[in-house]
């Protein structure tokens, strides 16, 4: 099984490149954003602890996410993903990634997405994405054919309760102090590919799958 691991600030575009992935390459996406929001919109008990923590644009707690990654992994219609899974937004702290490497050791790569800070949080701020499926939309760039609906499900597309300059600014601390360390150590153990992420989807898009084939 191949496992590829997306690296970048909050708005580098991990979410769409792991989408556009899924799509061509039949990896499973596994999200752990999408995961605890929808956590959060069935109100079970992993998405009450989680709900505060997102919101402010902190981290959820190390355990409460990797036993979300864990039970994921461990669901067998990872056997239809054609061989590989890629990560989105896991690990996030130097403990998530030892505890990553303890649940399963794959053949592993891992691609780090570099943006400026002002195109992301640019980006972040104009951001709308589908309550219900997670589809990603821009205020300016790309906004759902009809007005707050999405073009894929029919859901209310919205503004991320997080995507307000707030919680983007603690999102961006959060980051740079905890995830950055995580992208070193894959530097170090040389499985890292590093991708300008500035300019259009599709252009980045193009860079990246030239690295998974
Ligand atoms: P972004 O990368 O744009 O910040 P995500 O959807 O990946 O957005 O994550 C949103 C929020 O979900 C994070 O700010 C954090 O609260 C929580 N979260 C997601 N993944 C993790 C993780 N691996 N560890 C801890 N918290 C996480
Ligand atoms: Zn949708």
């Amino acid at each position: 099984m191949k496992r590829l691991i997306l690296f970048g600030a909050p708005g580098s575009g991990k979410g769409t490149m792991g989408d556009f992935i899924q799509r061509d390459f039949h990896y499973t996406k596994i999200s752990t954003g999408d995961i605890l929001r929808s956590a959060i919109q069935q109100d079970s008990a992993e998405g009450r602890q989680a709900k505060n923590f997102m919101e402010a644009g902190s981290l959820v707690p190390d355990e409460l996410v990797t036993e979300l990654v864990r039970q994921r992994l461990g669901c067998s219609d990872l056997g239809g993903s054609r061989g590989g899974y890629v990560l989105d937004g896991y690990p996030r702290t130097l403990a998530q990634a030892k505890a990553l490497s303890d649940i399963a050791s794959e053949n592993e790569k891992a691609i780090f997405i570099e943006v400026t800070e002002a195109e992301a949080v640019e980006r972040l701020l104009s951001r709308l994405t589908c309550s219900d499926c997670g589809a990603i939309y821009n205020l300016k760039t790309k906004p759902p054919h009809k007005a707050d609906i999405c073009d894929f499900c029919g859901g209310r597309v919205d503004r991320r309760t997080d995507d307000n300059e707030e919680a983007v600014r603690q999102r961006f601390r959060v980051y740079a102090e905890r995830t950055m360390p995580v992208i070193e150590y894959y530097d170090r153990r040389n499985v890292l590919e590093r991708v300008d992420g500035a300019g259009a989807a599709g252009r980045v898009y193009e860079k990246i799958k030239g690295l998974i084939a």
